[in-house]
């Protein structure tokens, strides 16, 4: 069973093809800068050279057509025919309340998600457009929705409700919904499997900690809360995201800066975190422990904050779940920071998380447990796969059509 993973955002679309007999990738890939000068389509298919195309990439269609043709291409390709192509799965971000699985797509579906688009305008309509593609060019294949919000549809009411009239969460579904669910699902199953334990016995912290950012509590195997709510901006410092503030800024700072609906929008999501604190650094992790190093207190503050956050949201969690056996780490910063790891969890010991210098110093990029031998709480470090998780539930969904 050959399984396409679309991920298809407003001017790029990224790919995977798996070979879910053994779960190994096939190829993957990354059309970029669609509909602007310079787009281009990097392949890379397992085993093979890589390929670089640069061309005129003026829509989605074309995009996903030269996925189509890298794939099949007889010399990078991975397949020769099109119907090897058993089914695709497209990750969707906003399935609202509706989907807490993965669904079948179909014109029902995409109505509703359709309906959504008010929750996320910016990243529903890629989504649904690189869908609708796919259905085009793949008319006979069967194309599977995987949510980011999904795995975050089990956070119990209390901790899904905002303190605000209750009617706006009646009449505009305005709650905490949590994203990056795939990825959280992904690292917490990855963690009970490397364990060898039921994930049902388990209290799991997963920090999925890049330049979009989300702390979860997973009770028994289930979401029970997250740090990302109704927007994708909540919870710790993100690359350019303000994180938790004070609602009162917002319409202090509107009126004393005379800003619009779209500039403290843009402040909010564009020029805050860690570019914003940083008074311009860099929203990139690498540029501000570089410059940490180097003895720069702007960045130090600016990754204080972030450290001191998410000492927070573990402290929380933890309470939220009455007790924490296990701390995951995972994508692009969580993976790959050491000192990150090492300067939240130290001054954890009592929850009882105890790092073990020698496993966490230089880590990066690889599974492993970074806790000392007698640590009651285990930290791992384990690298999302967003993507093979999409395969696998796309895989579910398709077994469940026979
Ligand atoms: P993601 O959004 O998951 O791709 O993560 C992107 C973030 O990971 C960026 O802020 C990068 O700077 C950060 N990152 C990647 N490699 C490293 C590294 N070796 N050390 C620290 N941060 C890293």
């Amino acid at each position: 069973m050959k399984i396409l993973v679309v991920n298809s955002g407003s001017s790029s679309i990224k790919y995977c093809l798996f070979d879910m007999t053994d779960q190994s990738l096939l190829a993957k890939g990354l059309v970029e800068r669609i509909g602007i000068k310079g787009s281009c389509i990097n392949h890379f298919p397992t085993g093979k050279d890589a390929t670089k195309r640069v061309m005129a990439i003026p829509d989605h269609r074309k995009g996903i057509e030269l996925v189509i043709d890298a794939l099949l291409n007889s010399k990078s390709g991975v397949i020769d025919d099109i119907s090897k192509i058993t089914a695709v799965g497209h990750r969707v971000v906003h399935g609202g309340e509706k989907y807490s699985g993965s669904v079948l797509l179909n014109d029902d579906v995409i109505n509703t998600l359709n309906e959504f688009i008010e929750l996320a305008p910016l990243h529903n309509p890629p989504n649904i457009l690189g869908i609708k593609v796919c259905q085009e060019l793949l008319p006979d294949t069967p194309q599977v929705g995987v949510f980011d919000t999904a795995f975050h549809q089990s956070i119990p009411k209390e901790a899904f409700l905002y303190g605000l009239p209750y009617s706006y969460y009646e009449q505009y579904r305005i709650r905490r919904y949590g994203f990056h669910g795939t990825s959280h699902q992904y690292v917490a199953q990855r963690a009970a499997e490397i364990l060898g334990k039921d994930i049902k016995e388990l209290k799991i912290i997963t920090c999925h900690i890049g330049n979009g950012s989300s702390i979860t509590a997973v009770k028994e195997g289930k979401s029970v809360d997250t740090s990302l709510g109704f927007g994708t901006i909540s919870g710790i410092i993100m690359g350019t995201r303000c994180g938790d503030v004070d609602p009162a800024i917002i319409p202090y700072l509107m009126e004393k800066e005379n800003l619009s609906f779209k500039e403290i929008n843009d402040i909010l999501y564009r020029k805050s975190g860690f570019i914003g604190l940083s008074e311009g650094i860099s929203s990139d992790m690498r540029d501000l422990e570089e410059q940490v190093q180097a003895g720069n207190i702007k960045a130090k503050r600016t990754l204080d904050v972030l450290f001191y956050g998410l000492k927070k949201y573990i402290g929380a969690y933890t309470a939220a779940m009455n007790g924490l056996d296990v701390l995951v780490f995972t994508a692009g910063i969580g993976e790959n920071d050491p000192r990150l790891r090492k300067e939240v969890c130290q001054s954890l010991d009592f929850f009882g998380i105890n790092i073990d210098d020698s496993k966490n110093d230089g880590l990066r990029g690889k599974e492993a447990i970074i806790s000392t031998e007698n640590s009651r709480v285990t930290v791992l470090v384990i690298p999302t796969y967003e993507e093979l998780m999409i395969a696998r539930d796309t895989v579910e969904i398709c077994n469940n059509l026979k």
